[in-house]
């Protein structure tokens, strides 16, 4: 996913959103990390995905919020992943 090494401050210089050291996070990812907050990408998936399990209801209101928000972008989502759940079948 990210084949090369680059430095945070170059990283930032270049105004990537990620960077990487080739070491690993201390849970053990060998993920990229967000430049502005050092946060690893698979320790914040694993706490999206902690956050969604203990508050579900909170999270499918959020969701709702924005498709309708961004209903343009909401529907063109829900089209292209009808296409691709179809071409996968
Ligand atoms: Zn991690």
């Amino acid at each position: 996913m990210f084949p090369y090494i680059l430095a945070r401050d170059e990283a930032m210089k270049l105004g990537m959103k990620f960077f990487c050291t080739g070491r690993r996070c201390k849970h053990g990812h060998s993920a990229p990390r967000y430049t502005k907050t050092y946060m690893c990408l698979e320790c914040r998936r694993m706490h999206e995905r902690a956050r969604i399990k203990a508050n579900p209801g909170a999270h499918r209101v959020k969701c709702l919020k924005w498709y309708y928000a961004n209903l343009d972008k909401g529907r063109e989502m829900a089209r292209d992943y009808q296409r691709r759940k179809r071409a996968a079948a």
